[in-house]
């Protein structure tokens, strides 16, 4: 299990709660040492074109941000080519990207960094078909809008409800999804019991962790990568990512 990091996601670029000051630091100081960091590149414009309208891209272009959101994006592709090699790999990148649609970008998010990972494996011949797992609390409404015409890429979001609900729902589904290639997880964290959701234990991450690998396993030869989204407790996130990579490699 790699880690995909670079210095500059400490960077505080805006105001939200993504970008706060010691949130990146609250998952580094958990793996560092516990796991090997690989440093990512930015993205590009041609990347950022698989998945959003130039008009997006442009209205990004104009914030300070802009170089953030690339390195973003170039986390989630670093992820996404070292589970193809055979790695298990984590993002702990930031901004996230879930509620980023093609032309349209909400809730902390600017380019959606997963979506732009899977359609970069797809444009390079190595992928077709994909599964993208998001264990968000909330609905990531921009990957579902990318995906929504393509069938070769499904999208699971795992549903609400009591703690138990929550993880056994996703292992039904999970179980019953086929013929992918690659499996990409949406790491959000904020439904533990100590962020907004309140419901999640710091071990219920590492179940999850290993579903995904076990899934993986059996469908892709072990090809998958998460990217961290939300998460918003400095006091457990590290804990919860930590627990999540110990389940996943
Ligand atoms: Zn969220």
């Amino acid at each position: 299990m790699k880690v995909v990091y670079h210095e500059k996601y400490k960077e505080v670029y805006s105001g939200d709660p993504a970008a706060r000051a010691g949130r990146i630091e609250s998952i580094y100081d958990e793996l560092y040492g516990q796991f090997e960091f690989v440093e990512p590149v930015p993205s590009n414009e041609g990347d950022l074109r698989l998945v959003h309208t130039q008009s997006h891209i442009d209205s990004i272009k104009r914030r300070k941000l802009y170089g953030n959101a690339l390195l973003a994006v170039g986390g989630a592709i670093k992820a996404s080519d070292l589970a193809m090699e055979g790695e298990p790999a984590f993002g702990l990148i930031r901004p996230p990207g879930h509620h980023a649609s093609p032309s349209s970008c909400w809730g902390f998010c600017f380019f959606n960094n997963v979506a732009i990972s899977v359609e970069k494996l797809r444009k390079d011949g190595k992928v077709w078909r994909a599964f993208i797992v998001d264990i968000d609390l909330h609905y990531g409404d921009g990957t579902a809008s990318v995906f929504a015409s393509k069938p070769e890429v499904s999208y699971y979001h795992m549903p609400g409800g009591t703690r138990e609900e929550q993880l056994e729902k996703p292992s039904n589904h999970l179980s019953g999804e086929r013929g992918y290639e690659i499996l990409a997880l949406s790491a959000g964290f904020d439904r533990h019991e100590k962020d907004w959701g309140g419901i999640l234990k710091t071990r219920d991450y590492e179940e999850i962790g290993k579903m995904i690998r076990d899934c993986a396993e059996r469908e892709c030869e072990g090809r998958r990568y998460a990217v961290l989204e939300g998460g918003y407790n400095h006091s457990v996130l590290g804990k919860n990512v930590k627990a999540l990579l110990r389940g996943m490699e």
